[in-house]
């Protein structure tokens, strides 16, 4: 009977957590599906130490009082555009806390283990043991406290399957043989360690957000694996959920930037270039940058009856997206049809910008996906580019030699008028020029973009 309400109460949190996943799909409703996975999380953790055999509770008091500060914290310090950073370490101890979980209960059996236990608890050991070193590599790589660049080896590729051959080795010996040698689980735990730090480092800065989704799926399989160990179906269901949903969203992001994952996680992109959005001196294609003063800018602003704006990672540096709202408001007012165009991998996280237009009250129905979108330009007036780069090159459409080229883009130069709002002529994380920037058609307002934005604004109310 108990055994069924706790079962029931676990089912319970499973569809809350569905269904939040759900809602975070709209902006609208994003918020409410956060509150409704923490409670069904509060749920599922409070039965489960409310009815476990729990004898003292003073460990599990520190870790949730220490866990709560360290979350609170971060949640009110960390930047919107670090959240990758951030995610990155979630992950990383989500896998960790798998691994230990899988080691306490090796430790814990005095006299062999069951075969299927023992796979189960490898498993754990072994994928947490990987997400954690491969998430403190992509930490490190966001944060720019390692070089972004790729680092490639001979031999790299076959080092890596020796490993894990071996990995699979002592397993297979352990399961068959001899489960209680404590040194042939420590082999596994050591061999996952540096596979993790192998597979990551040859994946450039650039492709860190699409890696963390991976490692964010692969932190999600180990807590499943985790639930086997535990027999708790409460951690197998929420597992198997983070592991799907990452499989999702890294497929998704691989697809906005025509790319396999195969080639994310072997193609060692932006070995050449300058990536993890480090400002380097750029080699501009042929042509003439054309700086343009704020009144020349206004002038056609006035003169405009339909805008497309289009965000990217610099109005999130610039913290720029209330700037954006007012000029959009300003223009609204002047008669003139705006809308945003949001690019599935604008910015660094996937709906970076729609987080940052909802922060400053843009109506979700001027957010237009970039498929809804695309063939408008042609019959638009002007198109603000308000520091995106890789997201509007039109190299990813017709130059077969570029790095991005096949990566579906926003096709703003089709636009009568192109206003770039940047600081330089620095390229964007993906290291590579952009000759949008030298076009016929385009103006470039050179400055911070939220300065420029203010200035636009201060122009259009006079
Ligand atoms: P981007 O290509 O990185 O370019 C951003 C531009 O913003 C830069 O050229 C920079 O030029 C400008 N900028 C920076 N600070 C600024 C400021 N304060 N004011 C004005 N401009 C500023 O950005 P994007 O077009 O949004 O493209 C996103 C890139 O990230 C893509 O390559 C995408 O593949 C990659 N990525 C994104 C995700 C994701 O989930 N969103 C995941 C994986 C990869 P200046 O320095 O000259 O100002």
């Amino acid at each position: 009977m108990f055994e069924h309400t706790l079962d029931l109460i676990y089912l319970l949190s499973a569809v809350m957590f569905i269904v939040g996943i759900k809602m975070l799909s709209s902006p609208e409703t994003a918020a409410r599906g956060n509150f409704i996975s923490a409670l069904a999380m509060i749920l599922a953790v409070g039965i489960t130490i409310a009815t476990g055999d729990i004898k003292d509770f003073t460990w599990i008091a520190v870790g949730i009082g220490v866990g709560a500060v360290i979350g609170i914290f971060a949640s009110q310090m960390v930047q919107m555009t670090s959240m990758p950073e951030m995610v990155a370490l979630y992950n990383g101890l989500g896998g960790a806390a798998s691994a230990l979980v899988a080691t306490s209960e090796y430790m814990r059996q005095q006299s062999g283990l069951a075969p299927f236990l023992l796979v189960v608890i490898l498993l754990s050991l072994f994928v947490g043991a990987l997400t954690l070193t491969g998430s403190l590599v992509a930490f490190a790589k966001l944060k720019e406290l390692v070089s972004g660049k790729p680092t490639i080896f001979m031999g790299q590729h076959l080092l890596n399957l020796v490993l894990i051959l071996g990995a699979i080795g002592l397993g297979g010996y352990m399961s068959i043989l001899e489960p209680m040698r404590f040194e042939y689980f420590l082999g596994i735990a050591g061999i996952a360690l540096v596979l993790g730090i192998l597979v990551v480092i040859p994946i450039g800065g650039a492709d860190m957000p699409v890696v963390i989704a991976l490692l964010n799926s692969y932190s999600g399989i180990a807590v499943s694996f985790t639930g086997f160990v535990l027999s708790n179906n409460a951690l197998i269901i929420v597992g198997s959920l983070v592991g799907a949903s990452g499989l999702f969203l890294t497929n998704e992001m691989c697809v906005a930037m025509n790319r396999s994952i195969w080639n994310v996680l072997f193609g060692g992109f932006g070995a050449d270039a300058p990536s993890g959005g480090a400002a380097t001196p750029a080699g501009v294609p042929e042509g003439i940058v054309k700086p343009y003063s704020i009144e020349d800018a206004i002038n056609v602003l006035e003169s405009a009856q339909s805008v497309i704006i289009i965000p990217g990672y610099g109005m999130a540096a610039s913290q720029a997206q209330h700037q954006v709202r007012e000029l959009s408001d300003l223009l609204e007012k002047n008669g003139v049809q705006v809308r945003f165009a949001i690019h599935p991998v604008a910015g660094r996280m996937p709906g970076h910008m729609n987080v940052l237009l909802a922060e400053s009250n843009v109506s979700y129905d001027l957010l237009l996906d970039m498929d809804e979108i695309n063939d408008d330009f042609r019959n638009t007036d002007v198109s603000i580019v308000i520091g995106a780069n890789d997201v509007v090159n039109p190299a990813a459409n017709d130059d077969p030699s570029s790095p991005i080229y096949g990566m579906p883009v926003l096709n703003v130069e089709q636009t009568r008028t192109v206003m770039v709002l940047k600081r330089s002529m620095n390229p964007g994380f993906a290291g590579i020029d952009n000759a949008l920037f030298l076009k016929d058609n385009t103006m470039m307002l050179f400055g911070d973009a939220k300065a420029t934005l203010s200035k636009l604004a201060e122009g259009l109310k006079q």
